[in-house]
C-alpha cells in the first residue's frame, strides 16, 4: 500500500486535526522533509493554509484541537501541540496545553519545529523585516572573500529575506548583491 493510502486509512478520510471530510493531502511535520507514515499527517486545506500562514489564523477553527490533541499518532500530537503553543495567548489553548501529555521524544520533536517556525527576520531592535524594506547598516561589515567593507550608515533598499535562515537578508551594496546579517541592520 502506498504511504498516502496508509495515511488515508489511518485518518479514516478525515483531517487529522479538525476532522473535516474534505479533500485531504499529506503534510510533513518539520524538521522532517519526506512524506512517511511516521512523519506526516493528513490535513484539509483549511488547516494546511493556516499552519503555513500563521498570520491568517482563525483562532476558533483551532478549537478542534480539543479532540485531536488526544490522538495516538505522534505527528498529530506534535502539530496539535505546536498550534496550541501558537495560540497560547488564548486561555482555552493554554488550558489544553496544560492538560496535554507528550512522550519525551515527541515533546522534543514538537519543540524543535516550533523554533524554526517562530523565528522571523528582525532588525537590531527586533522590528520585523519584510521583503522590499529599506534598512540602514549599523556597523562596518567586512565582506567575506573581498576587501570590501559595507560601511556603517549604508542604506540597503529593497531587501530580500533568506527563506531558510532568519538571520540573513539580501541586498545590493554598490551594485553588488550580498547576504547580510539582520542583527546589523535597522529598519527605516
Ligand atoms: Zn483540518
Amino acid at each position: 500500500m502506498s504511504t498516502e493510502a496508509t495515511l488515508l486509512e489511518r485518518c479514516e478520510s478525515k483531517c487529522e486535526l479538525c476532522s473535516s471530510q474534505t479533500t485531504l493531502s499529506p503534510f510533513v511535520v518539520t524538521p522532517h522533509t519526506q512524506v512517511t507514515v511516521d512523519h506526516a499527517i493528513m490535513l484539509c486545506d483549511t488547516c494546511k493554509t493556516q499552519i503555513e500562514n500563521p498570520e491568517s489564523m482563525d483562532v476558533n477553527h483551532w478549537r478542534c484541537l480539543n479532540e485531536s490533541m488526544w490522538s495516538q499518532v505522534a505527528p498529530v500530537q506534535v502539530m496539535a501541540w505546536r498550534q496550541l503553543k501558537r495560540l497560547s495567548a488564548e486561555g482555552w489553548a493554554q488550558d489544553l496545553l496544560d492538560m496535554m501529555y507528550l512522550e519525551e521524544d515527541v515533546a522534543k520533536w514538537a519543540e524543535l519545529g516550533l523554533d524554526e517556525n517562530n523565528r522571523k527576520h528582525v532588525d537590531c531592535h527586533g522590528a520585523p523585516l519584510e521583503k522590499g524594506d529599506t534598512v540602514t547598516i549599523i556597523k562596518d561589515l567586512p565582506v567575506k572573500g573581498s576587501s570590501m567593507v559595507v560601511k556603517q550608515g549604508t542604506m540597503v533598499r529593497n531587501i530580500g529575506l533568506a527563506q531558510d535562515d532568519p538571520d540573513l537578508f539580501s541586498g545590493k551594496v554598490e551594485g553588488q548583491s550580498m547576504w547580510l546579517r539582520c542583527e546589523y541592520c535597522r529598519k527605516k
